[in-house]
């Protein structure tokens, strides 16, 4: 029978890796310098804002739902949906009566859910499933015969959740669950679809005078520290490790035509980028 240790079996780093501590940096740096293998490289995610498109409703929602009908053929979609105001509502009241952020989560993952539902249910004709994560291992035979599948965005955390460094609400949500699905799978692209045309300065709904950014780099954004931003701070810190996805891209929902856009390819909205060099 041959032995767990038998070096013949295992190349170098292999080796290293048996009889290393996993805590120790250099052997940490030897795995960096390993390539990811691209599961689905041709597969997009495209996030779904929950207060930004799906509380709008039928205005904001039928006219995305044709769009992403349309593109059916052309593009492969994963589609994960947001919270929204529901989800503000049930933090209140959990905050309110003393629950932690773990059990926020809960809640929070719940409304996404809901939203993943609605937005299932309006797809259902194509034969487009809801799918939870402990399915994950069917999404390549839907998207190879349906072309997209829903799931809701929160990352499946739950009661994990670790506290945010400030405060009590979850920090990594449904944007950042989204951004995780894109880099395990090594997904084409990152699109998220909100309710303004990409990032500025300032949250352009609070102050007019704030400046549109078309394209930053994540490593400029995050030094920048600005108040408020149009993605989860998660996202940013994730995308400065991130091995597959290299840029992420914002456009308006509310605008037919710019996730098509996206979708092919075209600098429409905001790109966030990663700067090769620095980390
Ligand atoms: P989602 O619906 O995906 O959860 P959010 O409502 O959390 O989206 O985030 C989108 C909102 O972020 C926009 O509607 C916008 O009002 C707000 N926002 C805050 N800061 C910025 C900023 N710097 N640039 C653009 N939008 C911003
Ligand atoms: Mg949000």
């Amino acid at each position: 029978m041959t032995e767990i240790n038998d070096h013949t079996l295992i190349p170098g780093l292999g080796e290293q890796l048996l009889e290393g501590s996993l805590n120790d940096a250099a052997l940490m740096q030897l795995t960096e310098a390993t390539p990811d293998y691209a599961i689905l490289p041709w597969v997009n995610v495209v996030k779904i804002g929950g207060q930004s498109i799906m509380d709008r409703g039928r205005a904001a929602v039928y006219p995305l739902v044709e769009e992403i009908v349309a593109n059916l053929g052309r593009h492969k979609m994963i589609l994960g949906t947001g919270a929204g105001t529901r989800a503000r509502h049930i933090y209140s009241l959990a905050i309110d009566l003393g629950l932690p952020t773990g059990v926020l989560t809960v809640l929070g993952t719940a409304v996404a859910w809901q939203n993943a539902q609605m937005l299932h249910y309006l797809l259902a004709q194509r034969g487009i499933p809801f799918v939870e994560p402990e399915g994950f291992g069917t999404l390549p035979h839907y998207l190879m015969a349906w072309n997209a599948v829903v799931c809701q965005g929160m990352p499946p955390y739950k009661l994990w959740e670790p506290n945010p460094v400030k405060g009590r609400i979850p920090p990594q949500r449904t944007d950042t669950g989204c951004f995780l699905i894109a880099e395990v799978f090594g997904a084409r692209k990152m699109i998220y679809v909100k309710d303004e045309d990409g990032l500025y300065t300032a949250d352009p709904k609070k102050d007019p005078g704030s400046n549109y950014i078309p394209r930053i780099s994540v490593q400029e954004l995050l030094a920048r520290d600005l108040d408020d931003l149009i993605v989860e701070r998660a996202v940013l810190e994730f995308m400065v490790r991130a091995r597959h996805i290299k840029e992420i891209q914002f456009v308006n929902g509310l605008k037919p035509g710019q996730l098509t856009k996206a979708l092919d390819g075209e600098p429409v909205g905001t790109i966030i980028y990663h700067d090769g060099g620095a980390k």
